[in-house]
């Protein structure tokens, strides 16, 4: 969709909403149209990986302010009224909560064109395949940042590779579509690409590669740690030929993606530190007490879950604010060039929804 396209569908937006009709979008001032919500249902996990969590002690969301999976339904529901198509459940740990994977199979009775999908460690997969099965989630993100042992231990805390093993090979016996997310971190994982190039070589999914982000007001990040997309893309070259694919319309991603001569699944890199995607960020969050973020690297957070549990505010009243929002969805970059410190967000990504 070009920008001149995007700018008058803001405009139109902007009018309707001045006039209090219904609008068919969430357009923002620089054109952007908000089509993906990621909806975080909740903060805890069961791993510690050490580029998410802090060493600091977690003050947890108290329960009585988590949004329970009915409220979560009329927020998706306000939230595809508004134009967004696709959703993707993360945290914490989605499987951490008791009842997630009801939760997946209610939101798509609930909404049957709705895009579903969800981020996982998968080390609680096993006993929610079914679930993933009759919810028909279109891809599983699978958090896999080593594929030795030892490294897993120390990135997660946990010693539990096999289990994320297992699950990687029953999403694939399930025919569900898997992308596995690493975390790219120097002197961690930096010399095993070579494990990576051979999954993407002889699986059928898409390996991706993320850049080290400065979450949290306490992050571990640090220029020891940080390893730049293209210093990954070097090391995947020397372990391959990689031809450069082009985004695919309609479904453009933030990955720039890779095919292998040969191979059965995909490279990519994802680069929020070193090669911006601002201009074509289509995605709001909603933490698990019910927080909207318009910006990933922003801290400004709008309290959905106050409208909510109001007993005079209606969905018009929450159309408004999401609206609001929205407009003034900020652009990342400019907040990352601003930053101070070494953090561009107070929270962790276990606390906003990775
Ligand atoms: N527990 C689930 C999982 O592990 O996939 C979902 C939540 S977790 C926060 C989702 C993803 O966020 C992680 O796998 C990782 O890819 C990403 N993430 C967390 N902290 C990050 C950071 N500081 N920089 C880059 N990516 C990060």
């Amino acid at each position: 969709m070009s920008a001149s396209v995007n700018r008058k569908e803001c405009l139109g937006n902007c009018r309707a909403a001045g006039e209090g009709a219904r609008t068919l979008s969430l357009a923002d001032m620089r054109g952007r149209v908000v089509r993906y919500l990621r909806l975080s249902i909740t903060d805890r996990c069961n791993l510690r990986c050490l580029y998410c969590s802090s060493n600091a002690r977690h003050s947890f969301i108290p329960h009585e302010n988590v949004l329970r999976y009915e409220e979560m339904l009329r927020m998706v529901g306000a939230m595809q009224r508004l134009g967004v198509q696709k959703v993707r459940l993360t945290g914490g740990e989605p499987f951490a909560r008791r009842g997630c994977g009801d939760f997946l199979v209610m939101l798509r009775r609930r909404f049957p064109a709705l895009d579903l999908r969800i981020t996982t460690n998968g080390t609680l997969l096993s006993q929610n395949l079914d679930a993933l099965r009759e919810a028909r989630v279109s891809a599983v993100n699978l958090s896999l940042d080593s594929f030795d042992r030892q490294t897993f231990a120390h990135v997660t805390g946990k010693d539990m590779l096999p289990d994320v093993l297992g699950a990687l090979d029953a999403l694939l016996a399930a025919g569900i579509r898997v992308k596995i997310n690493a975390v790219g971190l120097r002197t961690i994982n930096d010399g095993q690409m070579a494990d990576f190039v051979y999954a993407a070589r002889s699986l059928p999914v898409d390996v991706r590669f993320i850049e080290f982000m400065p979450m949290g007001g306490d992050t571990l990040w640090s220029d020891t740690y940080f390893w730049p997309a293209a210093d990954m893309l070097a090391a995947a070259r020397d372990c391959t030929a990689l031809v450069p694919l082009a985004p695919e319309p309609g479904n453009a991603g933030p990955a720039r993606m890779y095919a292998l001569p040969g191979g059965r699944g995909r490279l990519g890199f994802i680069t929020p530190m070193s090669n911006h995607f601002c201009n074509e960020c289509n995605r709001l969050r909603i933490t698990s007490d019910g927080h909207l973020r318009t910006c990933l690297f922003a801290d400004r957070e709008y309290r959905l879950r106050a409208i909510f549990r109001h007993p005079r505010l209606d969905d018009a009243a929450l159309d408004r604010v999401v609206q609001a929002a929205c407009r003034r969805k900020p652009l990342g970059v400019d907040i990352l060039k601003a930053r101070r410190g070494a953090a561009v967000a107070t929270s962790s990504m276990w606390g906003i929804g990775g």
